[in-house]
């Protein structure tokens, strides 16, 4: 297990124009320049320290992209209007008409679709395999692959990739490893595992007060300038740019995660240990039971724990809607998708998350219907929560009822 410190983050600071504890927000979508040549050299590609136009890059993004590269601990990081946005600039930078990505086949369902429907219009095809086989990841790699992409932790299996082995992999062939780092932000450091290409959804933990859509790519300097080149860069070009007043909301939401993601984890292991025991189907890395238990904890930093989202199969899909509709009703979550929110969120991932998987395949790699997925919230009192969650699951018959001991 390894330690990690959080003060590489927490120590960045930048005043406001006017001292303030939060730098100010640049509010300007264009830059004046004090000499016309100045403006041509920065068209020219030489950009340092010179804001042209905010699709390029803006103090404020600029702000958030520091903090994710402490976070990360890359060289620097690019902000983006959305996950997805970060996604399909990175696949679409990697790879050129003809070109092959082997992918993890649990992953985020909105990346599922684009690399099996979307980028085959450009002749990008995918190979989806199991990504806990290092052997069958090494089968897919043909000699046009130019990625090798998956989640650390995957949605919504949970699923714990090994980064050490995909990055010793990687680097035998010379593909950049790609590793979307969503559900893990602090607890897995796949940078340091050797991913060289990290992506973040902004939108769930990062953030965290689920008020809007974000993304990040944390990487070199080579990559994150190329992705903004003005010739070249999918960043720049296909133009998915964050707005520099959600770039300021969300860097202040940052200051909290370490907080956040510690008790988000305690929950999630309190939750998942009491209806294991109880003898329900549980999913969580968090449980020696978890086919990735032993992976997740030789590459973890352990104060931030195994994370907050865990599965629990209750058997159909309809005692899953059921007992999602109760739980709503007694305010112990919210039936919606997404992740990292204050409240506990649940969803059936068949049905919504991961319903562009088509069904045989969600079979195939595990995905029942009765699955629904947990993003456990900072409950204050979790022992309560669970006894209020065994009280909606008792009432539905999904867990027997104790019976009261006799007295004798
Ligand atoms: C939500 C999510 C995405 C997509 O991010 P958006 O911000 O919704 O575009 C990608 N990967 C994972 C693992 C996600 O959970």
């Amino acid at each position: 297990m390894k330690t990690k410190s959080v003060d590489q983050l927490l120590d960045l600071h930048y005043f406001g124009e006017f001292g303030g504890v939060n730098p100010s927000i640049s509010d300007s979508s264009t830059y004046t320049f004090l000499s016309a040549k100045t403006m041509f050299d920065t068209f020219e590609g030489n950009t340092e320290g010179c804001y042209l136009y905010s699709r390029h890059s803006s103090p404020s993004n600029l702000y958030l992209g520091e903090a994710l590269a402490a976070l990360e601990g890359t060289e620097t990081a690019n902000v983006f209007s959305s996950g997805m946005g970060a996604i399909s600039a990175v696949a679409m930078q990697l790879c050129n008409a003809g070109d092959h990505i082997v992918s993890s086949r649990t992953i985020y369902g909105g990346t599922y679709a684009l690399f099996k429907n979307f980028l085959p219009k450009f002749n990008i095809t995918t190979a989806f395999v199991d990504i806990t086989d290092v052997k069958a990841v090494e089968k897919g790699i043909t000699k046009k692959t130019r990625m090798i992409y998956c989640e650390a932790v995957s949605n919504p299996l949970l699923e714990i990739a090994d980064l050490s082995a995909l990055s010793r992999l990687a680097k035998k062939y010379d593909i950049p490893l790609v590793v979307d780092n969503t559900f893990s932000p602090l607890s897995i450091a796949a940078a340091e595992l050797g991913a060289d290409v990290v992506i973040h959804s902004l939108t769930k933990f990062i953030n965290g007060s689920s008020d809007c859509v974000a993304g990040a790519v944390c990487a070199s300097k080579d990559f994150c300038l190329s992705l903004k080149d003005v010739n070249n860069g999918a960043g720049m070009l296909l133009g998915s740019t964050l707005d520099s007043l959600r770039a300021a909301s969300i860097l202040k939401n940052m200051r909290t995660l370490h907080v956040r993601i510690s008790k988000h984890s305690e929950n999630a292991l309190y939750l998942a240990s009491q209806f294991e025991a109880d003898g329900l189907k549980v999913v969580y890395p968090g449980l020696p039971s978890h086919p990735g238990h032993e992976a997740m904890k030789k590459q973890m930093h352990v104060e931030y724990g195994f994370g907050g989202l865990m599965t629990v199969d209750v058997g159909s899909l309809e005692k899953a809607n059921t007992l999602m509709e109760l739980m709503q009703k007694e305010n112990l979550g919210y039936l919606a998708v997404s992740l990292g929110f204050y409240k506990t969120l649940f969803s059936a991932p068949g049905t919504s998350t991961s319903s562009e998987i088509p069904l045989e395949e969600q079979q195939e790699m595990g995905l029942t219907d009765g699955l629904i997925r947990f993003s456990v919230g900072l409950d204050q009192n979790i022992e309560q929560t669970y006894l209020k969650m065994k009280g909606c699951m008792q009432r539905l018959g999904i867990l027997k009822s104790e019976t009261t001991p006799t007295l004798s």
